[in-house]
């Protein structure tokens, strides 16, 4: 018996944004940043209001209440699969990829934590789990930080948290500084010490053969996971690296859709998708699905308080990405954001995702 609250339809559906300063200079091997923006979506229905949101500039915001709140109006709140496919009809023009793509994966999202909150379930019970948990890794190590804040943020990880893998970013200046990568690399495994695990991600600095040379540089270091080692654009790229090293070849943050995912799947080891770009967390499950069909595993990207009850519904998951920024901005909005001492995080049992918005502490950043 389905309870009463789903024999109601999506009333509407708001948008806000808020920029969070970072709490230093950060960047990877190909974009620099000193600020993250969050834009939320609150889709109400019955007597509850559903979260979601996406990392986009504030733009995404616009996209939310000026083309998708319109094409999911009035739908069965049950029905968020009808809800997407809707979406994803209304943004043809405006193109999926890029931010009508990440707001449509906020909205999804907030329809999906709306349908679990009129159920009274948490997101996890309504989607079904394959796990309790999912394991996470500590992910930043930006290239501006000088060794004494790489040190301290990798030694909280790996010793304090007892989050056995940790990632760096590498290919700093579009490839140009290998040897502060490669020197960055060693004081990483230094500090992690020998039993945890050393990612790194280029975002696309290197070319094919300058990865897999830095790979050779790297060998003695044992880096499990090679993200980005090209661009994403690359295909033949990551095909390439992904033959000549022993590191798992990563990649897959920017796929919006299915067809990115069908193209990305054969040329990685692991396939990232993120629930806030990819088309939430009906996207998510879908980029899961795809990655078993060629035996991938799947990586939740960054929003790790979103991916721990949809990383759970999948059993290929391989892990989600504790990413510093968003751990950060996602403590200081919400309350009920999960907790990856030991290394794996446990979904709420709240309903929904299990998270309020702390709107008075979130209102100085607002900026939409
Ligand atoms: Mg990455």
């Amino acid at each position: 018996m389905i309870a009463t609250g789903l024999d109601g339809r999506v009333r509407g559906v708001t948008a806000r944004a808020y920029t969070i300063p970072a709490d230093a200079p950060e960047g990877d091997g190909t974009l620099a940043w000193n600020q993250t923006t969050l834009v939320l979506a609150e889709a109400d229905g019955g007597d509850a209001t559903g979260l979601g949101w996406t990392y986009a500039p504030p733009a995404a915001a616009s996209v939310i209440t000026g083309t998708l709140a319109d094409a999911v109006t009035g739908l069965p709140a049950a029905d968020v699969p009808a809800a997407n496919a809707a979406m994803v009809r209304a943004v043809r023009n405006a193109g999926r990829p890029g931010i009508a793509g990440y707001a449509l994966s906020a909205v999804d999202c907030a329809l999906w934590d709306l349908k679990a909150r009129l159920l009274g379930v948490p997101l996890a019970t309504l989607l079904g789990s394959a796990r309790d948990t999912v394991p996470v890794y500590g992910s930043g190590g930006f290239t501006p930080y000088d060794a004494d804040r790489t040190r301290r943020q990798l030694a909280g990880w790996v010793h304090d948290q007892g989050i056995p893998r940790a990632k760096i970013k590498v290919g700093e200046e579009w490839g140009t500084r290998e040897g502060r990568d490669l020197t960055r690399m060693r004081l990483a495994r230094d500090v992690i010490g020998g039993d945890a695990e050393l990612y790194v991600d280029a975002n696309g600095g290197y070319t094919a053969k300058q990865a897999v040379r830095v790979a050779s540089a790297a060998a003695d270091l044992d880096v499990r996971w090679f993200e980005e080692p090209v661009t994403s654009d690359d295909l033949d790229g990551l095909a390439l690296v992904r033959d000549r090293v022993p590191a798992d070849v990563a990649a897959g943050e920017y796929g919006c859709d299915p067809a990115y995912f069908r193209r990305m799947a054969p040329v990685v080891d692991c396939l990232q998708a993120d629930a806030t770009r990819c088309g939430g967390v009906t996207g998510w499950l879908a980029a899961a699905t795809l990655a078993a069909a060629h035996h991938r595993d799947i990586s939740a990207h960054c929003a790790p308080t979103l991916h721990a009850p949809v990383g759970c519904a999948a059993p290929n998951t391989r892990h989600l990405e504790w990413f510093h920024d968003h751990v950060r901005v996602e403590g200081l909005l919400f309350d009920g954001v999960p907790d990856p001492g030991g290394g794996s995080v446990r979904p709420s049992e709240e309903p929904g995702f299990g998270v309020e918005l702390r709107a008075g502490d979130a209102e100085p950043y607002r900026v939409r």
